[in-house]
């Protein structure tokens, strides 16, 4: 690639990592080097061909170390040791203007960014993305012997991790019993649930994630339609809700309202939405993440299968203050908990206004506001 014109960024967080890769370059190249051919720069760790093209590489893990290079091939290598922001902040925006590509190459570090990243490409159709899955023992480089020996001393999860490359659950995870949990029908018609009662849960697309909604049957305990898009403009998140409300006429639509989500909630209830807003604290949180985990664990509702919102309820975290001890509950840095957040405030919705003695008991309405009567003070 670089003998074609393009230039090759390399970056992993540890020097070892890329001095392996310098190395390993420089002895490919070694001839074409040596006749004056190729340009080598050492400081720099920089090859430079006759085409114009390029290889680099560079210790950096995350934005701020990542930042002032340039690159149409981007090889992020320990993915799983570096920061997100490495790729979100820098790298994506790189690549952006001359259509490069990116090469994500890591060992699972539990379910964090690189897993989020692994899952989101395994889940997409568009082609943009394709993901791949080695275990040591298909490494054709490292001796069967050595592996041997290295296994012999490892924990299990550390060689299901470092060995079989798997995701290993996350230390504080969230929500257990999953699995028994998604099995509602992918396709569903409004006839299959007339009359009964629908709530929608919606997560409003902020910069970076995305605006997601699920539609749940409160009747029927099932999730019967699910929206996620990664368009920031209001106006389409907006009419993307029309278009559920239209389909699905559901009686309560609970929206989260921090931020830009009061504005959007004050133009649908004036367009005759059934919305309420839902204000996400530090206090009222823990009772809706909670009333999801029960909600799992009892399996009182089927949701609709899915890899990407499976995987951020998989990798969604509990973390426990030391000082006051409270739990408060988060997807890890560079996971988004859209999916999550728009899930619960379905069920939160369900069993506020539809609750049965089957479902657990929300004692009070924290959270919940009146959306009506503050828009109109
Ligand atoms: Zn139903």
């Amino acid at each position: 690639m670089a003998m074609a014109g393009r230039k090759i960024l390399e970056a992993a967080p540890v020097s070892d990592q890329t001095n392996a890769f310098w190395h390993t370059v420089k002895n490919i190249f070694a001839q074409p080097i040596h006749d004056k051919v190729v340009y080598k720069n050492d400081t720099d760790r920089l090859l430079m061909f006759p085409s114009g093209g390029s290889i680099r590489c560079k210790t950096a893990y995350d934005a701020d170390t990542m930042r002032g290079d340039y690159a149409d091939v981007l090889i992020l290598d320990e993915y799983s040791m570096m920061k997100p922001s490495a790729w979100d902040e820098v790298g994506a925006p790189m690549l952006l203007d001359n259509d490069g590509d990116a090469v994500f190459i890591f060992t699972p570090k539990r379910r964090n960014h690189a897993h989020s990243l692994y899952v989101n490409a395994v889940g997409d159709d568009t082609g943009r993305w394709q993901a791949w899955h080695f275990a040591s023992y298909e490494n054709p480089y490292l001796s069967k012997a050595a592996l041997a020996e290295i296994v012999r001393d490892m924990t299990q999860d550390a060689y299901k991790q470092e060995i079989l490359a798997e995701f290993l659950s996350n230390e504080g995870a969230v929500f257990r019993n999953i699995g028994a949990c998604m099995n509602a029908s992918l396709f569903v018609q409004p006839a299959e649930h007339l009359g009964h009662d629908i709530v929608i849960g919606c997560d409003w697309g902020k910069y970076f994630d995305y605006s997601v909604f699920s539609v749940g049957c409160a009747t029927c305990h099932r999730e019967i339609d699910r929206d996620r898009s990664n368009i920031l403009d209001y106006h389409v998140q907006r009419q993307r809700l029309e278009t559920l409300n239209l389909k699905w006429r559901p009686k309560i639509i609970l929206a989260e309202s921090n931020a830009m989500g009061e504005p959007i909630i004050e133009t649908l209830v004036r367009d005759g939405l059934p919305v309420r807003g839902f204000a996400t604290t530090s206090s009222s949180k823990p009772p809706l993440i909670e009333n999801f985990m029960l909600v799992l664990e009892r399996e009182e509702w089927q949701f609709q299968a899915d890899i990407i919102w499976t995987a951020e309820l998989e990798a969604y975290e509990r973390t426990v203050s030391a000082s006051t001890s409270r739990s408060s509950y988060s997807a890890p840095p560079g996971v988004h908990d859209d999916t999550v957040i728009a899930r619960a405030l379905m069920l939160r919705a369900a069993s506020t206004f539809f609750g049965s003695d089957t479902l657990p008991v929300v004692d009070d309405n924290e959270g919940i506001e009146d959306v009506r009567k503050s828009s109109w003070r």
